[in-house]
């Protein structure tokens, strides 16, 4: 062996590598998490990479890809004329990611799978949030209509070109699954979704509650003393406020937001751990054939509704956000109109897939892609 071969490194690409995996993951997971080894694999198999785990590799074939980048010129709530301090669809991104993998951790789940689900959740967003959403939604309402959470499945498995042989990620099975979960979450048909995919969920309504409130009151949208009417908010002030004393506004918001993550993680955590333990699931085929749920106590997510409730009708529904919306869906339609009366203005490369999907869904999924100044730079090319 030579200096810098590391005798704990797995060596060379074969099933030697996958067994490095599964050990590791024997060691550190839980026998309901989802282990590689029982892993579905890909729909073009490939060899086992020799040091990264198929999740690992899911997770790194996201990240690298164009629609996650895209993310970071994606609005979340608020628009980037509104300032630079607020989350975009890529920082929401790599908040829920990260608060997935730290309860993940303490459950015992996989973080590498977590990682994934987490980093793909958002690539389908179009421009302009749920308001872009919508009004794509409306154009194509009589071809099936437009789901975010759909698209990231197209892109995934049709759009992205990483390979000469096939087009899209060649994700794993599980990591595609958990995706499709995603698109209706009121059908209950079937098994349970993965330990994994009910985690990413619900991190994600943990981590936009709690970063909403910050971007609204930074944006002077509400006050914190507004939000005092909802309880969640109610306890977090009075938390802080007992900790320390004479904290300027800017500190006091900042906290209210740490005690909120805070308070949801470590409750989610103490709910699921205890009952967790107390099932001693074998497997995660077992997990996800019982009636358990990865979910907050029924006290908190009665909380979680209410300060959700006041978002909407205070926030999401501004008249300031009102108007970015109706100016944006509006964009759009008439972008959507454009490009099926004049299909040329197409870019070259994309003609073929115009072809098999059709001018009109072609128009949807060419504008779903955009960034907001993409869109913008796009709309007064073509439109104006
Ligand atoms: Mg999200």
């Amino acid at each position: 062996m030579t200096n810098h071969q590391n005798a704990n490194l797995p060596q060379g690409h074969d099933n030697e590598s996958l067994s490095w995996v599964e050990k590791r993951e024997a060691t550190l997971l839980a026998p309901y998490a989802m282990h590689s080894c029982d892993s579905q694999g890909r729909k073009h198999p490939s060899l086992e990479h020799s040091y990264r785990g198929p999740y690992q590799r899911d997770r790194d074939r996201i990240l690298h890809s164009s629609a996650y980048r895209r993310l970071s010129g994606k609005m979340q709530v608020f628009t980037g004329e509104m300032g630079d301090y607020h989350r975009t669809r890529l920082t929401h991104t790599q908040e829920v990611a990260t608060i997935a993998r730290t309860i993940g951790r303490v459950l015992g789940l996989n973080e590498d799978l977590i990682e994934a689900l987490a980093l793909m959740h958002d690539i389908g967003h179009p421009p302009y949030g749920h308001a872009g959403e919508d009004a794509l939604n409306e154009c194509i309402a009589d071809e099936g209509g437009f789901s975010h959470n759909q698209f990231a499945l197209t892109i995934a498995e049709e759009i992205e070109i990483r390979y000469q042989e096939f087009p899209g990620l060649n994700l794993t099975y599980e990591v595609l699954a958990g995706q499709t979960k995603r698109i209706d979450k009121t059908n209950t048909v079937g098994p349970k979704p993965l330990l994994e995919v009910q985690l990413v969920d619900a991190a994600d309504s943990t981590t936009y509650d709690a970063h909403d409130t910050d971007d609204a009151v930074k944006l002077k949208l509400v006050t914190l003393e507004e939000m005092s009417s909802v309880q969640l908010i109610r306890d977090a002030l009075k938390r802080t406020r007992e900790k320390y004393s004479n904290l300027n506004d800017d500190l006091t918001r900042k906290s209210v937001v740490h005690q909120l993550v805070e308070r949801q993680v470590t409750s989610l955590i103490s709910h699921c751990a205890g009952e967790l333990q107390d099932r001693n699931f074998g497997s995660a085929a077992e997990a996800m054939s019982s009636d358990f749920l990865i979910d907050h106590t029924d006290e908190l997510a009665g909380q979680k509704r209410e300060l959700e409730a006041f978002l909407y009708r205070n926030v999401y529904r501004h008249p300031d956000l009102i108007e970015v919306r109706q100016s944006a869906q509006m964009r759009l339609k008439e972008m959507f109109a454009t490009y099926c009366q004049r299909p040329e203005l197409f870019p070259e490369k994309y003609q073929a897939r115009s072809e098999k999907v059709g001018v009109r869904r072609m128009a949807v999924e060419y504008i779903a892609g955009m960034t907001d100044h993409f869109c913008e730079q796009t709309y007064k090319r073509i439109c104006q």
